[in-house]
Parts: structure tokens; C-alpha cells; sequence
């Protein structure tokens, strides 16, 4: 491989991949009381099947009005109520209900698992704001294999030089999805940023359109396709002159991140406070 002047060559090194630690449900102990924020949702009602398949107790959930939620489970009237009556929230519901959602599990001392993508500068400071008082896992994906994908995309963002290898993300998902680019795609830009020792924020190319101009050196470009029912699929793409590297991860059925957010929940239940990722979870390092 030729590196031009000017150009350090990459730091290869082995990428060391742990081990996952993945349990199956009939591993969880039982005993802990799950409550379920939007459990009439997609994501809830998932999480209702691997919660009870995993032993735990289900409190209940929190869902609006109008909504058909699953059978036999008790409603609460709003998440402060829930989180009174739960050991962990499972929290897949919308951004515009994070920060109401941060303040009364911190007021509760509930422990958290937050899956809620679309949040704003604001929304997450509130989560931060909670995480002094409560244990909090949050993830974008909480699929065993994007975790260990965000921790490759570290070690291949540290290992491929921004001068020669431009690093795209591709995402697609389903047509009834609010937000853009996805919270994944965006979790593995901020992967790679860090693994060059520059912040997202600085080099991500959110959208294209009409006369752009040169790609930027050293940007980390999104793009979203959106349609049918797709559950959700990430291309991570380091593109050079010479060579393509492509990581693609496809989730098939919701029920892979139902799963991790069951498993964060057990796992996070009676930990001090602080702000966990899956990473912790699983065991795969990396920062979050
Ligand atoms: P959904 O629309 O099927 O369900 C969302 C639920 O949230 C609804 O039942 C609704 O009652 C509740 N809700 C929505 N807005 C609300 C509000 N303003 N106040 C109170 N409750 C409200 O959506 P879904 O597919 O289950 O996804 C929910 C969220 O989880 C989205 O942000 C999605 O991007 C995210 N998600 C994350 C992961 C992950 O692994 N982290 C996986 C899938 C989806």
C-alpha cells in the first residue's frame, strides 16, 4: 500500500475482539419487577415476550390513550407512577418524552434502559442530569452485534487514516421511522471519530443536496434510505482510491434488541449510578 506525502500509514495493530457474553433468557435470576414505558409500541410489547420469557416481574406499562396494549398488563397512569412501582424502566417511546422521563426516574431512584432514538442536545443532558442519581444503559441498538460493530468501528476508524479511507454511513429502515440519520448510524460515526481523536460533531455530512462541493477531507457522511418494513440495516464504508472496506449489519426481527434491553435491564438492576452502554453489558470495551 503507497501512503503519500503527508500521509502517515495507518497504526495497524490486531483488532482484539472479546468475547461476547451472551446469556440466554432462561440464564436471567428472577425477582426483578420490570416496568414498560410505551408498552403498546412495537418495541414494547417485545419487550414484554423477553421480559416474562426471561423470569422477570412485569410491573406494567405506560401507554396513551387510544392504544390497544398487551393483554393482562397493568396500566399506570404516567411514568412516575410506573417507576414507583419498577426496579428498571424499559424505555422505547418517543424523544419528546425523555426529559419528563429523566427527572421522574431520578426522582424514584429507578434504574433505566433507554432505547428512545431522535433525542436533542437538551434531551440528553437531562439523561446525563439523571445518571448521577440512577444506573442508566442507553443504546441506540441494543443488538448484540451492532455493540460489537461500534467497537470495530473504532479500532477500524483509529486504523485507516482519514487522508485515504473516507468513511461512510449507509442506513435503511422501515417507512413509519421519525428520525434521521438513525440513532445507529449515528452511534457508529461518533465510533469512528473517536477512534481518529476528533468529535462527530466536526466532520459528520448530514445530508447532501444540489452542488455540494468536494467531499470535505476527513468527514464522516451519512446517508438514510427509507421504506417497507425494513427493521433496520448499517453500512459502515471506509472507501479509498484503491480499496473498499464495507461492514454491513441487518437486523431481521425486532426482537434482537427486545433481547439486549432485557438482558441491559437484569444487568443493570442494583448498579451504582452512572451512564452504562451495551458495550458494558456485553463485555466488548470500548467507549460509549
Ligand atoms: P412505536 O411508535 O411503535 O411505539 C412508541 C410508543 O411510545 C407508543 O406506543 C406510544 O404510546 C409511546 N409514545 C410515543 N410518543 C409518546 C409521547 N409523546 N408520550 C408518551 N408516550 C409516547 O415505536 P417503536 O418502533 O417501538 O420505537 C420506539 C423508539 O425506540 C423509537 O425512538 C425508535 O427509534 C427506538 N428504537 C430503538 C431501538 C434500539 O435498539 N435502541 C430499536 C428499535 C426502536
Amino acid at each position: 500500500m503507497f501512503f503519500g506525502p503527508g500521509c502517515s500509514p495507518p497504526k495497524w495493530g490486531p483488532i482484539l475482539i472479546p468475547s461476547l457474553c451472551l446469556s440466554p433468557p432462561s440464564a436471567y435470576s428472577g425477582g426483578m419487577r420490570i416496568g414498560i414505558a410505551g408498552i403498546a409500541g412495537r418495541m414494547g410489547r417485545l419487550v414484554v415476550r423477553e421480559a416474562i420469557a426471561g423470569g422477570a416481574l412485569l410491573s406494567g406499562g405506560t401507554w396513551r390513550p387510544g392504544e390497544v396494549p398487551p393483554e393482562g398488563v397493568a396500566h399506570y397512569r404516567d411514568i412516575a407512577a410506573l417507576a414507583a412501582s419498577s426496579d428498571v424502566v424499559v424505555d422505547f417511546t418517543h424523544a419528546s418524552t425523555v426529559q419528563t422521563h429523566a427527572a421522574a426516574l431520578a426522582g424514584a431512584e429507578c434504574a433505566w434502559v433507554l432505547g428512545t432514538t431522535g433525542l436533542t442536545a437538551a434531551d440528553q443532558a437531562a439523561v446525563q442530569q439523571a445518571t448521577r442519581r440512577i444506573p442508566l444503559v442507553q443504546a441506540a441498538n441494543f443488538s448484540p452485534g451492532v455493540a460489537l460493530l461500534c467497537t470495530l468501528a473504532e479500532r477500524l476508524g483509529a486504523a485507516l487514516s482519514a487522508e485515504i479511507y473516507d468513511a461512510e454511513i449507509l442506513e435503511m429502515h422501515h417507512r413509519q421511522k421519525t428520525d434521521a440519520p438513525s440513532g445507529t448510524a449515528l452511534a457508529l460515526g461518533a465510533a469512528v471519530a473517536r477512534g481518529r481523536g476528533v468529535t462527530l460533531d466536526s466532520v459528520a455530512v448530514r445530508a447532501r443536496d444540489g452542488d455540494t462541493g468536494a467531499r470535505p477531507a476527513g468527514a464522516i457522511g451519512f446517508a438514510s434510505l427509507r421504506g417497507g418494513q425494513v427493521v433496520g440495516e448499517h453500512t459502515l464504508l471506509f472507501a479509498a482510491g484503491d480499496e473498499h472496506i464495507a461492514l454491513t449489519h441487518r437486523a431481521f426481527d425486532r426482537a434482537v434488541f427486545a433481547r439486549g434491553a432485557v438482558q441491559a435491564a437484569f444487568w443493570v438492576h442494583g448498579r451504582a449510578p452512572g451512564h452504562y452502554g451495551m458495550d458494558d453489558v456485553l463485555g466488548t470495551g470500548g467507549d460509549h
